[in-house]
């Protein structure tokens, strides 16, 4: 049976795959990815699935999904290679007494994701904790160690691998803090759950619990028998923003190195796209989750096509009602938006 993308992410659309590999470990991806390029075939990466959107039609190539679990703990520093589902992994540095991603638990996807859109939740960045990534140059055919200076973050959510398929991670370390005192936690709702001061910190294993409770009720834990999680988790990026238009003065928002970012998901709210909007708009097969107005969601046997019309629907109410485009925080593929 032909594999699609539909199987293969969390969105849960999207057309026939020409040929998968899953690569086992990091010299077997590196092998299948210089394959590829050697024979010329278009070449198409993923970790999770999580933050990926591909059309209809699928991708006529060669797709290699990271694989490989392989992580190892040496003192405070925890080098894990780019297959291994990130989740499991603070699960792991947890239990094994260490402090610092605790605050990004039961996020989706693989470890090899993480630095493409530098992933963060609840007050903490890849970034943050990153001491290095091994990656794999295409052009170059090399393979090198880069310091967090060279990934390109700075802006809200932006790598050099977000907006280029020239290098692929193979591993990434993080150096975190052998402590039994978690990250300040600077989230009130789960300051709350903790019983703590906003600012205080609490045992990792236990902020891990606080923040699995804190994202389930966001609709922001996978569950296959929740359609508010058939998603990509926000499907659209804050805005950030040279000028504030005069009608978004209201907005909240927060400084950024290129100017202010805007929240998108009350840019939203505000043009009349409440939780769960979309059901009783075009077929129903898509809507906003019902906790998250970033999050669109596919409600069951959507299309990308489905999804690409109800978020140009979002986008275009936004703009007339701020004068602010809307853009897709996840990565299109072969799907125009
Ligand atoms: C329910 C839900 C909740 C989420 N919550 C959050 C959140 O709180 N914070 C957050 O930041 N994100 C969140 N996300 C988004 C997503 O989980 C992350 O962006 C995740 O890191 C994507 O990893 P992945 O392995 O699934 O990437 P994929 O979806 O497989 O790929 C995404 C992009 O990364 C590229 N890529 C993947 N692996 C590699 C690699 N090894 N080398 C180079 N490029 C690669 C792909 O080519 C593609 O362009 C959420 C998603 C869902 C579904």
């Amino acid at each position: 049976m032909t594999t699609t993308f539909a199987d293969l992410t969390t969105m849960r659309v999207g057309g026939p795959v020409g040929r998968l590999d899953v690569a086992t470990s990091t010299p077997h991806a590196v092998e299948l990815i210089r394959n590829a390029d050697a024979t010329g075939e278009p070449l198409l990466v993923m970790g999770g699935g999580s933050n990926l959107v591909v059309g209809d039609v699928g991708w006529d190539g060669s797709v290699v999904k990271m694989g490989s679990a392989e992580f190892v703990i040496d003192g405070e520093l925890v080098t894990a290679a780019a297959g291994m589902e990130w989740d499991t992994l603070v699960s792991a540095v947890v239990a094994d007494g260490l402090s610092g991603i605790e605050t990004l638990s039961g996020i989706p996807g693989s470890v090899g994701g993480t630095p493409v859109q530098n992933v963060g939740a609840y007050g903490t960045l890849t970034s943050d904790v990153l001491e290095s990534i091994t990656v794999f140059d295409r052009s170059a055919g090399t393979i090198e160690r880069w310091l967090p200076e060279q990934c390109g973050f700075g802006s809200h959510r932006q790598s050099v691998f977000k907006h280029s398929d020239r290098w692929i991670v193979l591993d990434v370390t993080f150096r975190l803090r052998r402590t039994a005192q978690s990250v300040p936690i600077t989230f009130a709702q789960v300051a709350e759950r903790l019983q703590i001061e906003v600012g205080g910190t609490a045992a990792p294993a236990d902020v891990r619990e606080a923040i699995i409770a804190q994202r389930r009720d966001r609709k922001m834990v996978l569950d296959e028998h929740d359609h508010d999680t058939w998603s990509v988790g926000s499907f659209f990026i804050n805005p950030v923003l040279a000028e504030v238009p005069r009608r978004a003065l209201d907005c909240p928002s927060l400084p950024d190195i290129k100017g202010t970012k805007l929240h998108a998901a009350w840019l939203i709210d505000q043009a009349g796209f409440g939780p769960g909007y979309g059901l009783d708009w075009g077929n129903g097969s898509v809507a906003l989750s019902s906790r998250h107005a970033l999050a669109v969601t596919n409600r069951g046997g959507a299309t990308t096509a489905d999804v690409m019309k109800f978020a140009a629907h979002i986008r275009d109410g936004v703009a007339a009602r701020f004068d602010i485009r809307l853009n897709p925080e996840c990565h299109l593929v072969n799907c125009s938006y």
